[in-house]
C-alpha cells in the first residue's frame, strides 16, 4: 500500500532512506546507477554540515552557508525523489513507514536518522542549557550570547553583570573544545570592540570536563597542546567537573561548587535520535540499534541502519559517532542493496579511520591523521582544507572561504545579529 504523499511509479524496487544527513545522502548518491527508485525522507529540506555548526553559534558563518537544500544537491539524479516528512514509526511486517505525510511503503529501508543531544536525564540542563545539534540550536546560542552582552550593558550590579558575562561550555571533546575556542575569539577579538564600556576582565569562559582529559581520542602530546592553546585563549579548563544542576542563573557542580552563570552550552554527549526508541528494536549504548556486520537489522534483512543511529563494534571498541563512519557505512549499504538485487552475498562493514581534527581558533588546531600528529598552524591549515573540501556546493565553499579570510584579516564576525524566532 502506498500513501498519497508518495504516489510514484513502482516499476523498480523502492529504496526508502530516512535522513538526509551524511549517511542518508551518501546512500542516495551511491545508488544513482542502481536499478532502483530512491526516496529520501527528512524532516528538514536541507542537508546540514554539522561540524561547522559551532561557527554559526559564534557568529562566524550564516546558517545557509553550511546547509544546502536536498533537492538542489540531487537535482540531476533520475532515480531520486525527496519528501519532507517526519518519520514516526515503521511497520516492519508490512514494510511500511508511518510519517507526518501518510504511510510510505518500501522494498529496502535504510535508517540514517542520526543523533540528538544527550543530556543524560539532567532535567534542569534540558530546560536551561543550550545544546548544539541543528541550525535552530546554533542560532539560539548566537542570540543568547549576544543578548547577554546587551543585558550586561544595562546591568548596574557588578555580581549580576559578571554572571551575565560568564560562559560555560560542558564537555571536553572536539565540539566542546572548538566551541570554547571560537567563543573566546568572538568575545576577545570582536565583541571587545563592540562593547568598549564593558570591562573585559568581567568575562569568563569555562570549559568543564568530567574526566581528567580533553580530546580523549587524541594522543597525549596533542591533548597537551590543545590544553595550552585553550589556556592562551583565557579559557579556564576544569577537569573532574561534573554538572549536578543548572537553574539558568547558576550552575552547581557535583563537588558542591556553585558558579553564577547565565550561559551553559552542553557539548557533553550525543545519543541516537528519538525515532530509534519508537522502532520496537532492542537498543544498545546511547540508544543506538545494534546492526549485523552487513549493517542489516537482525531478523529484518531488508532493513539497514547506518551512522549515529547504528551500533557496531570494531576491535572490541564501539564505532564512534562521526561523519566518516556514517559515510563509509552508506557506501557499504548501497553496495549491499545492489548485491541483494543480484542475489549476491553481502559485504561486511569495516571502518577505515582517517583520524581526528579539532581547531581551537585562528592558527591553532590539533590533527591526528594518517599516523601523523600535528598541532598549531600546520594542523589549522589542514583543518581548513579538509572542511572546505567536505562542504557541499561550490557556492557554500566560496562564501565560507571569503568569510574566513575576512574574519582572519579584519578580526570580524559577519553574523552578529540578534534575531527573533
Ligand atoms: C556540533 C557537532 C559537531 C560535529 N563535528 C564533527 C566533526 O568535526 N567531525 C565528524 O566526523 N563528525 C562531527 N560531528 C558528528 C557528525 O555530524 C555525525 O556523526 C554525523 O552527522 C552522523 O551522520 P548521520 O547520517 O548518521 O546523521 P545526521 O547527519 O545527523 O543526519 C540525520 C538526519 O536525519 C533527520 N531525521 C532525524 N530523525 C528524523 C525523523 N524522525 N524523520 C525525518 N527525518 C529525521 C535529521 O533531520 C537529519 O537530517 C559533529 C556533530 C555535531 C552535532
Amino acid at each position: 500500500m502506498v500513501g498519497s504523499a508518495i504516489a510514484t511509479s513502482r516499476s523498480a524496487e523502492r529504496v526508502v532512506v530516512v535522513g538526509a544527513g551524511f549517511g542518508g545522502l551518501r546512500v542516495a548518491r551511491s545508488l544513482r546507477r542502481a536499478p532502483v527508485q530512491v526516496v529520501l525522507l527528512d524532516r528538514n529540506n536541507y542537508h546540514l554540515f554539522q561540524p561547522l555548526l559551532y561557527q554559526v553559534a559564534t557568529a562566524g558563518l550564516e546558517p545557509e552557508q553550511i546547509a544546502k537544500p536536498v533537492r538542489a544537491i540531487l537535482r540531476g539524479q533520475k532515480n531520486f525523489d525527496f519528501r519532507m516528512v517526519e518519520v514516526t514509526g515503521v511497520d516492519f511486517a508490512q514494510r511500511r513507514l508511518a510519517t507526518s505525510g501518510g504511510p510510505i511503503s518500501y522494498d529496502f529501508l535504510v535508517l540514517a536518522h542520526g543523533g540528538e543531544t544527550n543530556f543524560f536525564g539532567l532535567d534542569s540542563m534540558m530546560k536551561h542549557g543550550l545544546g548544539l545539534k541543528d541550525i535552530g540550536d546554533a542560532v539560539t546560542i548566537r542570540n543568547h550570547v549576544l543578548t547577554c552582552f546587551e543585558q550586561a550593558m544595562l546591568e548596574t550590579d557588578p555580581e549580576r553583570r559578571r554572571a551575565k558575562l560568564t560562559f560555560i561550555v560542558v564537555g571536553g571533546g572536539p565540539t566542546g573544545v572548538e566551541m570554547a575556542g571560537a567563543l573566546s575569539e568572538l568575545i576577545r577579538l570582536v565583541l571587545v570592540k563592540d562593547y568598549p564600556r564593558l570591562n573585559i576582565k568581567d568575562v569568563r569562559i569555562l570549559l568543564l570536563e568530567a574526566t581528567d582529559k580533553l580530546l580523549a581520542s587524541m594522543p597525549e602530546r596533542l591533548r597537551e597542546a590543545a590544553g595550552k592553546t585553550l589556556w592562551r585563549k583565557w579559557i579556564d579548563v576544569r577537569f573532574g567537573a561534573t554538572v549536578a544542576d543548572f537553574d539558568g542563573e547558576q550552575i552547581r557542580l557535583k563537588s558542591g561548587e556553585i558558579i553564577p552563570a547565565h550561559t551553559v552550552i552542553w557539548a557533553a554527549g550525543v545519543r541516537a535520535a528519538g525515532l530509534s526508541a519508537r522502532l520496537g528494536l532492542p537498543t544498545a549504548r546511547q540508544g543506538r540499534i545494534a546492526v549485523e556486520p552487513t549493517l542489516q537489522v537482525q531478523g529484518h534483512p531488508d532493513v539497514y541502519i547506518i551512522g549515529d543511529a547504528a551500533y557496531g563494534e570494531q576491535n572490541g571498541e564501539p564505532l564512534p559517532m562521526v561523519a566518516p563512519v556514517a559515510i563509509q557505512m552508506a557506501e557499504t549499504v548501497a553496495r549491499n542493496i545492489a548485491r541483494a538485487l543480484h542475489n549476491k552475498p553481502l559485504q561486511q562493514f569495516r571502518y577505515h579511520d582517517q583520524g581526528t581534527l579539532a581547531t581551537i581558533g585562528r592558527n591553532a588546531a590539533v590533527a591526528h591523521v594518517f599516523g601523523l600528529n600535528l598541532s598549531g598552524f600546520p594542523a589549522w591549515v589542514m583543518w581548513l582544507v579538509v572542511h572546505i573540501i567536505q562542504l557541499i556546493g561550490f557556492r557554500n565553499k566560496l562564501f565560507v572561504l571569503l568569510n574566513w579570510a575576512w574574519d582572519y584579516f579584519f578580526y570580524e564576525r559577519a553574523a552578529r545579529l540578534i534575531t527573533r524566532d
